[in-house]
């Protein structure tokens, strides 16, 4: 019985890097709402081949920054016996991402999570009970029982693809509830 997380947009803020790029780009340009999932519709045109080399540069998948408490919270799930895998896409063209992925889930969470790599179409073929994703159509293509759809601006016109929660946290703690698995979680013992 596997919970099956996906890690940009849910556990790394993809959107918060990239925005970076944005605003340390040669042209002053305003930060984008992220209302589209398309990146395209996200990047300015004028500097999008700057941005998208950027993005497959060395060191820019490691350095991306985690969203806050989300890498605590797997943790913690998976030291209270919850059964947990990644699944993260790969970036076409970069021949860092898949590498610097793994180094990034063993930084901010440990060596111990076993981490898929699949994107798009191919996430239908992970087996998992249940599937947190900010993807409302990967979301509806996994086989999950339980799945959770991550709130983001660019997901808000999605319906039905499942459960909509604001953070991975509430997302593991109703995973654990029903499938049973219930466990403190130190976070909320303060
Ligand atoms: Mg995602």
């Amino acid at each position: 019985m596997t919970l099956a997380i996906d890690v940009d947009g849910v556990l790394a803020d993809f959107c918060g890097a990239v925005n970076e790029l944005i605003y340390n780009s040669s042209t002053c340009h305003p930060l984008p709402g992220w209302e589209s999932w398309a990146l395209e519709d996200n990047i300015p045109a004028c500097c999008s081949v700057h941005i998208n080399a950027a993005m497959r540069s060395a060191g820019w998948c490691a350095a991306i920054p985690a969203i806050a408490g989300a890498c605590e919270a797997v943790r913690e799930a998976i030291d209270a016996g919850v059964s947990i895998i990644l699944v993260t896409a790969p970036l076409d063209g970069s021949p860092y991402w898949m590498h610097e992925r793994m180094q990034w889930v063993a930084a901010h969470i440990g060596s111990d999570v076993p981490v898929i790599f699949a994107g798009g179409a191919h996430k239908q073929y992970i087996r998992c009970v249940g599937a947190v994703e900010d993807n409302e159509r990967n979301l509806r293509s996994m086989p999950a029982y339980f799945k959770y759809l991550i709130d983001r601006p660019y997901n808000r016109g999605a319906t039905g693809g499942g459960l909509r929660v604001d953070h991975v946290r509430d997302a593991i703690r109703s995973y654990a509830l029903v499938t049973r698995q219930v466990f403190p979680m130190a976070s909320e013992q303060a």
